[in-house]
Order: C-alpha cells, then structure tokens, then sequence
C-alpha cells in the first residue's frame, strides 16, 4: 500500500494520504506541515511533531497507520480518554482499538486478536503498558505499522508533565529498529524538545515544527481584585452558555469556586485530584458530552482533552510557567473559532508562588528551575508590549520581520495598551521601608504591612509595633492601595524585591541598593483600567467572529441550532461526545449551505464517507424539517426574522472601576 502519486501539472495528483484524508476525514487538504509529516513517516522515517494544540497533530500518525501495512500502535498517558478518542475513530471508519486497565480480561483478549488478525489500523496504550513483557511479545507477534508517542513532552523533565514511564520508552527505537516513530507534542520550548530527541533516542528524526501562534486565542491578563467577581463577570458578559474550564491553585479554591458559580446560575463541576475516581470520571464525562458545561480544576484536568469547542480557559492563580500556561490556554478554540484565555493576576500570587518554591520540595537545581520558570511568567504577566509576541518569543519564534509584528491585534496589551511610568520615587519608598523594618526592628513582615505604613494607616499591627513612627510613615498617600500592591508586585517580579519564608516576608535582594542609591531607574507598567480593556477587547471579539469566515451569518443561526439539538440527540443515542458524531464547524457549514442531496452533504467539511452512511438521511430530515418550521431559514437575503436578539453592548456601568478600589486583602 505504498504512496501513489499522480503525474502532471493539470490535476490535483491525489496521493493515498489524500485520498484518505477527503474519503475517511472528510477534509479537502493538509493544513500547514501535516502532508510533509505524512509523506516522511509513510516513507518509514522517524520525526518529531512540534505542533500547537489544534494544529492537527492527530491526522499525523492516523494517516501514515492507514496507509502503511500493520497496525500503528499510539502511545498516550491518559487512559481516560482512550474510549473516546477509538469511539471518535470508529464513527469514521477506522478500526480502532486500546488495551489499558480499564478493560476486563475478555475485552481485552478480543483486541488482542484483532491485532493478532491484522484488523486493526490503530491500537491505543498506555507507556506503562509498555514495560510489561506481555505486552511486548503481543507485539512481536504481529505487524506494528508505526509507533506514536503522542504527549512527548511527558519524558521531558524540564517540562512541566514530567512522567517517569515514558523514560522507558526509549526502548521502542531498539527493539523495533525498522518501524517508524513519530513523536508529537504541543510544548515547545527547545529545552523541552532536545530532551524528547535525546532521552526518545531520536537524533536521527526529522523535526517538524510548526507555528506556535493560536490567532483564534485572544489573551488577557487583568490584574486581580475580586477574582470570584470578576469571572463573574467575564463569563456572563462574553461566554454565556459556553463551556469552557477555569484552573485553580488549590482543591479548595477549586470547590468554592465551582459552588459560588453554580449559585449564581452557571452549571459548573469541580475536578482536582482529591475527588474520588468515579467523580472526576463523571465530571470529566459530562464535560466532554454536554455543551456549554464550566469545569472548575486544578491542572490536574485536561491533558489530552480533544474536545474541539472550548470557548474559552481562565485562570483565578498564576501558572507556575509559561509552558504550563500556553498548554492550559490552549485547550481553547481547538476547533479555529475565536475563543478567550483569560488570567486574574495579583500580588499575592507573586507572594504565594515564590513562598511555594523557596519552602518546597526538591534540590537546589529543581528550585532554580522552579525560579526561572516563574521568572519568565512574571515578565509576560508584566509586559507592555504584545502577550502574543512574547509568548511566541519564549518558544523561541520571533515574529515575523515587519511592521505586523509589534501587534497581533488580539491580546489586551495590544487592544488597549498599557502606559509604563517611572516608578523610580515609589519603588525606593517601598525599598527603604523594607530597610527600617529589618533595621529598627528585627522583625519580618510582609508586603500588607508595607503597604498600610506608606499610606499611613494606624492599624492594630501598625500600633503594635510603633511602626507610625517610621519616618516612612504616611509618605506614599498619593497613590492607593491597589496601585501600592502592584509596585510591590512588579519589584518582585522585576528582582528588586525577594519573598522569603513561610510568612512571606519581604527583602532586599542585591540589585536593591542600585535603586535605593538613585542610580537605576524602575520602569513600571500602569494597569489599563480595566472597564477600558474589558469593552475594547469584547468589541476586538465581536469584530473578528464577523471576519472569521467560519462563522455563522445570524440568518442561520437557528438552524443551526436545529442541528445542534439533532446532534445531541444522535450523542444520547450513541453515548458518545456530541463532537463525536459532527463538529461545530461541520454543522455551521450545513447551515449555511442547506444541502439538499447526500452528494451536497458529502461535499461539506467534516463528512467523510462513513458518516455520511451512517448520519447522511438523519441530518438532511432534520434539515429539512428545520428550515420548514423556521422562518429565518428561507433564502440567504431575506430579512432576519427579527427574532434575533440585539447585540448588547458590555454595559458601561461604572461597576467594575468600582471594584478596582476595592482594597484587596491577601488571601
Ligand atoms: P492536536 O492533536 O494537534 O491538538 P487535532 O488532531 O485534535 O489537533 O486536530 C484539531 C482539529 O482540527 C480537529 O477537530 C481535527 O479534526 C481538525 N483538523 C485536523 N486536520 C485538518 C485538516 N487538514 N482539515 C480540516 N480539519 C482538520
Ligand atoms: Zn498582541
């Protein structure tokens, strides 16, 4: 089954990949590096796949297991998910199957014979599988078409998913020296791929390596006030209905979190490693399968996750790195459609963070690999210039040369770009009061204390140890409290400042004297109102799904919705995800275009040749019957039913600059 490709310049050569790609996928062409990755691993070379999630790393070793003779045998760390992402494989067509500790002894003795019997294009494992001899002489005993060790970045232990079975891994490359490997992962840093190149023995793979921007992803960064409020807010106002996931620090905050939305009207579940395995199956089940459901997690959800819809990923506490952020935001807008990643930052976070690593767990190189990780969090977090930029920068991608590139246009520092401002005078006020309080009086405090002695508070802890009468006392009144935290917060971050000990106290470090000295000046980035960033960015959004060409023409949209509760209906039947049997963008397409034959249907992004058997007669019904009951779905000039609701502008109330004054206590 070798590749066949076509001759001459008239038409399209359709190679077996092609082919394969429009008759099973239902796609009209490779997106980006995909035909090149195909064309080498068919070949029978090894490559390793640097690809940002939603790239359509997954086509990359489907394909080449279908054209190549044997089974391809996919390496992937969260058995959780393997039933679905078979169950997504075999709505296509495909014969797909996984051995994993889920099965019982029967089920897994029928995939084993499927193998066996050649009748399977893809088997699904976990890396621990693999160290079991059974599991190897299974494999010796029939034809492996290729392996695919997708989560790559799990063997790396600079990363941030560091699992120890895929050390063993290794392994594959010399037991199977003749099959091909393929490497995949959506981390980019190039600490993180020289490990997977060296610890998977793949120096003599070719690396593939894509763009890392995700244009659909608008990034923000607010500062943090009332976080719970504040989510509030963002999911009613730009995701209502959504589904989407908010992280969280801590299991607790994670509960809290998810009971305070469930009483303010939006279905949200908790997920973090202290719920029982059935739950978190539930939860995670329901995500998958329901539209518009909130997760509320710890970074212990989502890897692997494939659901293609999620509008947007917010986070209430500070990534400990800016890999694990990219991977996190990531989970959003898989399927190209504008989505939002958005993060509530504060000083505490800073405090909190910095506290974890210097009172934490591992040795000294472990803590400075902790340290630079935040470090380089820190500074996206503090940027003035474009998050997007920066972003691709730490992954080693700097914007293409030319004008375009200052900008992306779709993160909040472009959309309403922060001042900075010398705050040299507050940063030395804030310095020289950390000096009187380790001088004079030999005791430690922390950044509140700080901030209550400059803007002259005479709180109990200010009495308590005479700190009014500091000659520091009451200087800094002509900046508020919420301003106070966030030079507190970018001396940290700039190393101007140092947290230390379990109670957070804060000293000097050795570039402190510079400042304190007068011969250094402290840039400083001004926090945009956050009213201003909130209706500029909304309206950024609003602007770019009418350019989006994917996007929906309200004319079509309650049929659309038609199809939706049709596709939901199919999902029930089946007990599979909804995106299982048709993608959002799939059904948008149907929307609009309305075919009205199996061949029209056939034609449209998404429908392959097996879905189209099994759900083509259903959805042109459904169709049918839709566009006779709904008005709006006559002919594409006519006027909107005017059924639509107006589109509301974010109010400009004034609330949310009240919330900025709002003084924040530390947690
Ligand atoms: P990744 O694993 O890199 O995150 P996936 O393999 O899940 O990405 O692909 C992301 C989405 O893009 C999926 O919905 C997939 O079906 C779709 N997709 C992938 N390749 C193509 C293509 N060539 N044409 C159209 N859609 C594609
Ligand atoms: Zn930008």
């Amino acid at each position: 089954m070798l590749v066949e490709s076509a001759e001459g310049t008239g038409g399209t050569p359709e190679t077996a990949a092609l082919r394969v790609l429009r008759r099973v996928f239902g796609y009209d062409a490779f997106r980006g590096q995909q035909e090149a990755v195909i064309e080498h691993v068919v070949d029978g070379g090894d490559a390793v796949v640097l690809m940002p999630t939603g790239g359509g790393k997954s086509l990359c070793y489907q394909i080449p297991a279908l054209v190549r003779p044997g089974t391809g045998v996919v390496v992937s760390p969260l058995i959780a998910l393997m039933q679905d992402q078979v169950d997504a494989l075999r709505a296509l067509g495909v014969r797909a199957g996984f051995i994993n500790s889920t099965l019982d002894f029967d089920q897994r003795r029928v995939v084993e014979a499927e193998f066996l019997a050649g009748e399977l294009d893809l088997l699904y494992l976990a890396p621990e599988r693999l160290r079991l001899e059974a599991t190897t002489a299974l494999l010796d005993r029939a034809k492996v078409s290729l392996f695919a060790i997708d989560e790559a970045h799990c063997v790396a232990q600079w990363g941030h998913d560091f699992r120890p079975d895929y050390l063993s891994l290794s392994m594959l490359g010399e037991r199977w020296p003749d099959v091909p490997r393929v490497a995949l992962t959506a981390t980019a840093t190039r600490a993180t791929h020289q490990e997977i190149v060296q610890r998977l023995g793949l120096s003599g793979a070719r690396d593939f390596v894509a763009s890392f921007d995700r244009p659909n992803i608008q990034y923000r960064i607010v500062p943090k006030n009332d976080p719970k409020k504040q989510l509030l807010r963002f999911l009613k106002e730009e995701h209502p209905g959504d589904a989407g996931i908010v992280y969280c620090l801590s299991r607790n905050a994670v509960e809290r979190t998810a009971e305070f939305l469930c009483r303010n009207g939006i279905e949200a579940v908790p997920y973090h490693a202290g719920l029982d395995a059935g739950t978190r199956a539930a939860h995670q089940a329901r995500f998958l399968r329901e539209d518009g459901l909130v997760v509320v997690a710890t970074i212990a959800f989502g890897m692997g996750i494939d659901k293609p819809d999620v509008r947007f990923v917010a986070h209430l506490d500070l990534p400990k790195s800016v890999e694990g952020y990219y991977q996190e935001t990531g989970r959003a807008g898989r399927d190209g459609q504008p989505s939002t990643a958005w993060l509530a930052y504060g000083l505490q976070d800073v405090v909190q963070q910095r506290k974890m690593i210097e009172n934490g767990e591992g040795d000294p190189a472990f803590q400075r690999r902790a340290r630079s990780h935040l470090d380089a969090m820190l500074s996206l977090c503090e940027t003035v210039s474009c998050r997007r930029g920066q972003l691709l920068a730490y992954f080693g991608q700097a914007p293409e040369e030319g004008a375009a590139q200052v900008s992306c246009g779709n993160c909040d520092t472009c959309l309403s770009p922060p001042e900075s401002w010398d705050g040299t005078v507050p940063a030395q006020m804030v310095l020289s009061t950390v000096v009187r309080l380790k001088r004079e009086r030999g005791q430690k405090f922390g950044a509140g204390q700080i901030v209550d002695i400059l803007l002259g508070r005479r709180t109990a802890k200010v009495i308590q140890f005479d700190h009014d009468t500091l000659s520091v006392f009451g200087i800094g009144t002509e900046l508020g409290e919420a301003e106070w935290r966030g030079v507190v917060r970018q001396l940290i971050a700039q190393g101007l400042l140092e947290v230390e000990g379990e109670h957070g106290t804060l000293v000097l470090t050795d570039a402190s004297a510079t400042v304190l000295r007068g011969e250094r000046q402290v840039r400083m980035r001004k926090d945009p109102r956050p009213a201003a960033v909130r209706s500029e960015a909304a309206g950024g959004s609003r602007q770019r799904k009418g350019s989006v060409p994917a996007d929906l023409p309200e004319e079509a949209r309650p049929l659309f919705e038609t199809l939706r509760a049709w596709r939901a209906q199919q999902a029930r039947e089946q007990g599979v995800p909804a995106y299982v049997v048709f993608h959002d963008a799939t059904l948008r397409e149907v929307a609009v275009r309305r075919p009205a034959t199996l061949g029209e249907l056939g034609g449209i992004t998404g429908v392959g040749e097996k879905k189209l058997a099994t759900y083509g007669e259903s959805l042109l019904a459904a169709l049918a019957e839709g566009a006779q009951q709904d008005p709006g779905a006559e002919p594409v000039d006519a006027e909107p039913a005017g059924a639509e609701p107006a589109q509301t502008a974010p109010a400009e109330d004034g609330s949310w600059a009240e919330a900025v004054t709002v003084p924040s206590t530390p947690a």
